[in-house]
């Protein structure tokens, strides 16, 4: 599949370029199901990843992401529904015939094993000569700059060169789709950044169908051509990072999406949309939906009516005619980071987050502030969390 393509001969893109095209598998998961005892992990999943996507599944701990990939893998067999790989069917077939590469959590190389070693043994069972395995790990290791590695043992490198060395592993037999839960989380931060950007690289340069698990929103938006969200073994939402970010369907992809988290405030809808927090109701002045229960406001949306100081330069001013009215609070924690600053904000007992681009000269812990929110970026949510536009 990949393999013309990765020799950096030029002339020859355009032939293989057919040829990796149907070579990607979409994956089809169709009323999936999986139950341990009375545990039910997954609940009647339908998803349709597309041929050369990368689709990132992401929920919270427990959520049903690892089972979800082990089915996909075949590592685990369902409790009901279907799974298709490249249109043929699956549900029942053995791992090591679905043409998959999976990358796990804890990726184990064999430590007996150099680097090259390691790289040509998923290569052991397949009809190639001597020469073209060489090839073949030689071509993978320049490609993740692990050439010079080679004669390595696993115990003479870094985490983030074994890391390498794993996803090597996975890219050299040419799957069909590759499968990753949480590979990067053995990783310090700084080096998780990285490998993430490096994967989806590699992915885009390969083009091969990958199916990214992770809890770590921030990570999947990075990568994801397509996010889907779960919870509680039930699939939220799917869509690209833009459209789970700007339209969640429900609270609970709105406030998983995004950090600082969207901010939910207990509203009343009647002649205006009144705030409710312990009592003490202000009118917002905007128009929402009658069956409103409760309204969310990401921080970037709140907006301080204080003037901010003239040498703040840079600082995006929203339309004052987007503005709701203003509400009265206390700010009761400022954290500076570097290139905005995050303020906890509190009426009452209730907080809620603010994130400013600038701090205005006057606005210190214990300042009384006045507020106001973005009328056209108002999240309104129903009684059971369903979003309402
Ligand atoms: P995630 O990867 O999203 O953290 P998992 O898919 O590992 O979640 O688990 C989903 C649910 O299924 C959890 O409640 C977990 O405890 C349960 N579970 C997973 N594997 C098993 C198992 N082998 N036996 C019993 N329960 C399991
Ligand atoms: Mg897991």
């Amino acid at each position: 599949m990949s393999s013309e393509l990765t020799q950096a001969d030029g002339e020859s893109a355009p032939d293989t370029a057919a040829e990796i095209e149907t070579e990607q598998a979409g994956i089809d998961l169709s009323n999936l199901r999986k139950s341990y005892g009375d545990v039910l992990a997954v609940e009647g999943l339908d998803l349709e990843i597309e041929p050369g996507e990368f689709l990132v599944l992401l929920g919270p701990s427990g959520c049903g992401k690892s089972t979800t990939l082990r089915m996909i893998a075949g590592l685990e067999t369902p409790t009901g529904g279907s799974i298709e790989i490249g249109d043929e069917e699956v549900t029942r077939t053995l791992p090591q015939k679905r043409g998959l590469s999976m990358v796990f959590q804890s990726y184990a190389l064999y430590p007996h094993k150099t680097v090259a070693g390691n790289l040509e043994f998923p290569l052991g069972k397949m009809d190639l000569s001597d020469e073209e395995k060489t090839a073949k790990v030689e071509r993978t290791a320049e490609m993740l700059e692990i050439a010079d590695l080679l004669d390595k043992k696993p115990g003479q490198l870094s985490g983030g060169q074994r890391q390498r060395v794993a996803v090597g592993r996975t890219i050299i037999r040419e799957p069909k789709a590759f499968l990753m839960d949480e590979p990067l989380s053995n990783l310090d931060a700084q080096l998780r950044v990285r490998t993430r950007f490096e994967i989806r690289e590699l992915q885009q340069e390969l083009g091969t169908t990958t199916v990214y698990v992770t809890h770590d929103q921030e990570e999947a938006m990075s990568v994801a051509d397509r996010i889907a969200v779960m919870n509680d073994g039930e699939l939220q939402q799917v869509g690209t990072p833009e459209e789970i970010y700007k339209t969640p369907e429900n609270a609970f992809v709105a406030g998983f999406i995004g950090n600082p988290p969207m901010n939910f405030f207990d509203v009343s809808v009647g002649m205006g949309v009144e705030l409710l927090p312990n009592g003490d109701t202000a009118t917002l002045d905007t128009s929402l939906p009658m069956d409103t229960e409760s309204l969310g406001v990401r921080p970037e949306d709140v907006h301080l009516l204080s003037t901010p100081a003239e040498d703040v330069a840079n600082v995006s001013r929203p339309d004052p005619r987007n503005m709701t009215n203003a509400i009265e609070c206390e700010v009761t924690v400022i954290e500076p980071l570097g290139n905005a600053y995050e303020l906890e904000l509190a009426r009452g007992d209730d907080t809620f987050i603010a994130r400013l681009r600038a701090l205005p000269e006057d606005v210190s812990m214990g300042s009384t502030v006045e507020v106001a929110f973005d009328r056209t970026e108002l999240h309104a949510f129903g009684a059971s969390g369903e979003a309402i536009r």
